[in-house]
């Protein structure tokens, strides 16, 4: 395909995006296949002939389409809010347009450089201070691998410069809320603690980690002889968004040394509200009133690819200090050496991460936010807030109906119980009636504001269980705010 060639078919192929985020309301959530119906729908061999650009659209919207869960539909309620912006998307397709080889700064100067200017304006959005030092990973999960790979270096002296963990003489520990993310303790079996070595911390009635059994786990770990290496503190988990208590947490870790990486994936989105930076109180380090020096947190990951709307994979990782990330991940063969002209030091990113060959993601985020601008992103996650409180304030005054867990950000977790004969009668008849995992009345949905839009983003984070809400059944008009 030649650059007049790929014109024709990328205007198409633009035209087709924007009809078909046009009239995702329309279609149904759920995707609408069996399990190999894709499969059996796509010839086995791959084409000798080239087709045209047609040809390809037509696959879209008879194969592929029907085979996809519409998660940014007005009705997709489940896992998280995957907005996937518009001008972020026109940030991918100019990445990938590009073409940029990511594998040093000179193979790509403002490749790395771009993404040294976006981490920071994120930084600065999000209200951190500026020993923060940001890196952009495909994902959290991925960024707590390396947070963890780092805090085990860390705790073992860089033990990987010898023998390794298995020349270690005591095991290294890792704790983490019970309501942690799943990727959670795969990263820590990844970076090589061991299954016996990851505690699973209970949490109290808010979900959140009770920092008094943490005490005692960690006690009890040095008393037998382990090293305690890390905590992950959950600022927002999957099931409920709920927040573990971080300044407790890092005093606890500061009285051992231990890594603190904030896993804040869903809920980092909040910290562009300034209303809302409660959330990572005590992050940057504090003194307790006995005088205690509290140093801060060890690194941050969070999601704009989740609530925020910039489109997968755009995970951000901060840290305080990436000479920790580069001494464990540092590759320097021949033929990756710059020669960089200048004073000033190039960073190179292959060394805060795993792998070589990086995308120009960096991209997405700034397109997201120059072309929607903050203002923007930030009123509708301000609307989210509103629309979560009012669903739940609506949900709780329904009879047969619970809100569960606390609300603390856009995630409503609430459960049906439908009500027996009896209880009906004194709730004034059958409105409330409605099966298992679903919305009663869609009569009371209606007010949520703007919760219809193609880039609504008021969807739950939570997997709240087998009555968690699977689609309303009405809940307005479409908008399109946010785009
Ligand atoms: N942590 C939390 C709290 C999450 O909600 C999620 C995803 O839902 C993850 C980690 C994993 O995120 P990723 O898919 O970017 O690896």
């Amino acid at each position: 395909m030649n650059p007049e060639e790929f014109r024709t078919a990328g205007h198409e192929l633009i035209d087709w995006i924007a009809d078909y985020r046009t009239r995702i309301p329309d279609l149904p959530v759920q995707a609408q296949v069996t399990p190999g119906e894709v499969t059996d729908a796509l010839p086995s061999t791959p084409p000798a002939e080239p087709v045209g650009i047609d040809s390809l659209l037509k696959d879209l919207d008879e194969i592929i389409v029907p085979g996809l869960m519409m998660v940014q539909h007005p009705r997709h309620t489940g896992w998280f809010p995957s907005n996937a912006s518009l001008a972020s998307v026109l940030g991918d397709i100019a990445a990938s347009g590009i073409g940029a080889l990511g594998i040093s700064w000179q193979s790509a100067p403002a490749l790395t450089e771009l993404e040294e200017v976006v981490c920071d304006w994120m930084r600065r959005l999000t209200g951190l201070s500026e020993g923060w030092k940001g890196v952009i990973q495909d994902t959290a999960s991925t960024g707590c691998l390396v947070a963890l790979l780092a805090a085990r270096e860390r705790a073992a002296d860089y033990v990987s410069e010898r023998g390794g963990m298995q020349s270690l003489p005591a095991p290294l520990t890792v704790y983490a809320s019970e309501h942690a993310h799943s990727a959670i303790p795969k990263a820590a079996l990844l970076a090589g603690f061991g299954r016996d070595n990851i505690r699973s911390i209970p949490t109290g009635s808010s979900f959140a980690l009770d920092t008094a059994l943490l005490r005692a786990a960690i006690e009890k770990d040095v008393h037998e002889g382990r090293v305690p290496a890390a905590i992950v503190v959950s600022l927002g988990t999957t099931a409920t968004t709920a927040f573990d208590p971080l300044a407790e947490i890092l005093e606890i870790a500061a009285g051992y040394g231990i890594w603190v990486h904030v896993d804040a994936a869903m809920a980092g989105s909040a910290l562009l509200l300034p209303e809302y930076r409660w959330i990572v109180e005590g992050i940057e380090g504090f003194t307790t009133p006995d005088g205690v020096v509290v140093p801060p947190a060890d690194s941050l990951g969070w999601n704009p690819h989740k609530w925020m709307g910039t489109i997968l994979d755009t995970s951000l990782l901060y840290v305080r200090e990436p000479e920790r990330l580069v001494r464990v991940m540092s590759t320097n063969p021949s033929f990756l050496r710059n020669a960089v002209p200048g004073e000033r030091v190039a960073t190179e990113y292959r060394d805060w991460g795993i792998p070589l060959g990086r995308r120009f993601r960096a991209l997405k985020l700034w397109f997201h936010l120059r072309l929607d601008g903050v203002a923007a992103i930030q009123d509708r996650l301000r609307r989210d807030l509103a629309n979560a409180h009012r669903l739940a304030a609506l949900v709780s005054a329904e009879p047969g109906w619970t809100v569960v867990a606390p609300v603390q950000l856009q995630t409503v977790c609430v459960r049906h119980e439908p009500l027996v004969a009896s209880q009906m009668v004194d709730a004034g008849g059958l409105r409330s009636t409605a099966g298992p995992g679903t919305m009663a009345g869609s009569d009371s949905m209606a007010g949520l504001d703007s919760m219809a839009g193609p880039n609504s983003m008021t969807g739950s984070d939570a997997v709240a269980g087998p009555d968690a809400v699977s689609e309303p059944s009405t809940v307005g008009e479409p908008s399109t705010v946010g785009e």
